[in-house]
């Protein structure tokens, strides 16, 4: 689209030139300029018009000495009732091309035949723009361009009126508009007589309107765009939500649930219409309802609740084993208005624990007693060689001794888990020397160890009230892990140290180190760490678990600092039975 400075200047031009009117007065200034100069031309002129504008511009003409009666006689004014050339061009609210070649098509033709240039002004796309059917306007300005286009020889003349184009709303149509059309005389403006410096500027200003209009409009349709894609996503968001395994669930900060998907109805029994607004409770049991107060306080402060395992009661009534992992609901501003849940059916996990637990206990039930029996013959088989003075034969035995205590450690310690588990594990307390106990198991490991020293750098007699043996039990576990895990060291340091009414025995080794993502996993059952840099190191995974279950029986802590490659230093604190009876003694 481009402007032209005076398209009634040429007789010979043509174009299909558009003019947005604000007044009936500046219409007739456009029309009687681009008519008057058509006739004094002696080109033949149409008239699509209403009959107050074709009346209007008899008068205008007439002021300006031309004579229109003599041009209507010869044929050269002629004009039609837009309103009715416009009702006969229609089909279904559309104009028709074959009605629109026929009359207008025709006549256009016909007056263009040896190459007459011929006017044309018309109104009949303004009376469909106020009709309020933009497609008919498009349509027309099409059949009109493509007439155009095929006699090339006519000027056509649209004029719409200004005020009917409301702003943004119609901000689309006006450009298409604009866009069907060669030429755009500028609205406001006498613009087919006025000094040409002034037509610029009000060009310019049209064009600057038009641009930002242009800019707006290609705004509105990236934020349309983007509100798309938002849209895509929370649909794909909603699908996955609705397909997930797991029980999603939201609800207020009160508790109120406002979106239950398909597997809650499968794990909970209730549906979507019977949970969503009720309150949470209705899946809590009722013993259980502080641990929710307790979860929506986490929530309002923004924290999150990470697979945490509870029961949760079913619509028939049945318990369900469940893990849940909470994290809060925050609206557009960040504020906090809810929570979201996921909640995992553990029934099947439970159940399976609960065997391997039960083949556990039975398993180490039924090899205690032949290890036993192997124990009480290789001490017996002990006795006879040394006294026979058998030495190789009492050497392969003592090997044999060695490794059946290691088989005994090993369904003790299975043994004990399994009591641990069911809360059977017995302990006899009695006050006792602690620096005692451990003197005692120092040097029983060290017996029983050649590539180590055992290292007492520092004891503190103090005595602890407490089951001597599972302490020593918690002491030998760390030293043996300390020696087993240092394969390339040579020694490990105890140490003993009072802070704060508490004891605080420490076993520092110089081995391969545990990673930080594993120093306090590996207190859970059966949990090893794999990366050993591809040495494998032989054991179940439950010595630190029963260690740290039996200083938590004690009021007491057991704890690692470590550094992978470094060497680790584990520590278990007790409480003092009687802090008056401390005495320091320094090692070598
Ligand atoms: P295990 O029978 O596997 O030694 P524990 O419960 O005693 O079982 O230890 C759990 C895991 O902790 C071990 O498998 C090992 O990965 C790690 N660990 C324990 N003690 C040490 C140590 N002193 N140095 C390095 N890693 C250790």
């Amino acid at each position: 689209m481009a402007v032209l400075p005076d398209p009634t200047s040429s007789p010979a031009l043509k174009e299909h030139l558009l003019h947005f009117y604000e007044s009936d007065v500046s219409l007739l200034d456009a029309m009687s300029a681009f008519i008057g100069a058509g006739l004094r031309a002696s080109e033949t002129c149409f008239l699509f018009a209403t009959q107050a504008h074709h009346e209007s511009l008899q008068e205008r003409l007439k002021e300006n000495g031309i004579d229109v009666l003599a041009a209507q006689e010869r044929g050269e004014y002629r004009w039609f009732d837009a309103a009715e050339m416009l009702s006969k061009l229609m089909l279904d609210d559309m104009p028709e091309s074959e009605r629109f070649a026929r009359e207008v098509g025709d006549l256009i033709a016909q007056a263009t035949s040896g190459q007459r240039h011929v006017r044309i002004f018309g109104e009949m796309v303004a009376l469909l723009w106020e009709q309020g059917n933009f497609n008919a306007v498009t349509r027309l300005e099409e059949l009109w361009n493509d007439l155009y286009h095929r006699l090339n020889a006519f000027s056509l003349f649209c004029a719409y009126p200004m005020h009917s184009f409301s702003g943004q709303a119609h901000a689309a149509q006006f450009l298409e508009i604009i866009r069907l059309h060669s030429h755009l005389i500028p609205a406001g403006v006498s613009s087919l007589l006025i000094d040409p410096d002034e037509q610029l500027q009000a060009i310019a200003l049209l064009q600057r309107k038009t641009y930002s209009l242009e800019a707006e409009i290609e705004q509105r349709e990236e934020v349309e765009q983007r509100l798309r894609v938002s849209e895509e996503a929370l649909y794909r968001l909603a699908a996955i939500v609705e397909s997930s395994d797991d029980a999603i669930v939201s609800k207020t900060l009160d508790g109120i649930i406002t979106s239950w998907n398909a597997s809650a109805e499968r794990l909970f029994g209730y549906s979507a219409e019977e949970a969503v607004g009720r309150h949470i409770t209705l899946i809590i049991p009722p013993e259980l309802y502080p641990e929710e107060d307790e979860i929506l306080r986490k929530l309002r402060q923004g924290e999150r609740i990470k697979h945490y395992e509870t029961v949760r009661v079913r619509k028939d009534g049945r318990r369900v084993d469940v893990s849940l992992s909470i994290s809060p609901v925050k609206d557009r501003n960040g504020k906090i208005i809810g929570g979201s849940k996921i909640a995992r059916d553990i029934g099947e996990r439970r159940e399976l624990e609960r065997r391997k637990d039960e083949f556990i206990a039975m398993a180490s039930h039924e090899l205690k007693t032949p290890v036993t029996s192997l124990k009480g013959f290789t001490q017996l088989l002990q006795r006879r060689l040394r006294n026979s003075g058998n030495e190789e034969e009492l050497r392969f035995l003592t090997r044999m001794d060695a490794q059946v205590n290691r088989l005994t450690h090993l369904v003790d310690d299975l043994l004990n888990l399994t009591k641990m588990q069911t809360g059977k594990l017995e302990y006899r307390m009695e006050a006792f020397d602690l620096a005692e106990l451990v003197q005692e198991i120092v040097e029983n490991v060290q017996e029983a160890t050649q590539t180590h020293r055992l290292l007492l750098e520092k004891t503190v007699v103090a005595s602890v009230y407490g089951d001597r043996d599972r302490i020593g039990q918690v002491l030998t576990n760390l030293l043996t892990n300390a020696i087993k895990y240092s394969k390339d060291a040579d020694r490990v340091i105890i140490r003993m140290e009072v802070s704060e009414g508490n004891v605080i025995v420490s076993v520092q080794d110089f081995g391969i180190g545990i990673p930080q993502e594993y120093q306090q996993r590996i207190f859970e059952r059966f949990f090893r760490v794999s990366e050993t840099g591809g040495t494998t190191y032989s054991g179940l995974g439950i010595g630190l678990y029963i260690s740290r279950n039996i200083i938590k029986r004690h009021q007491g802590k057991l704890g690692v600092q470590s550094r992978k490659g470094e060497g680790s230093t584990f520590f278990f604190q007790l409480p003092l039975a009687q802090t008056a009876d401390v005495r320091v003694e320094e090692g070598d």
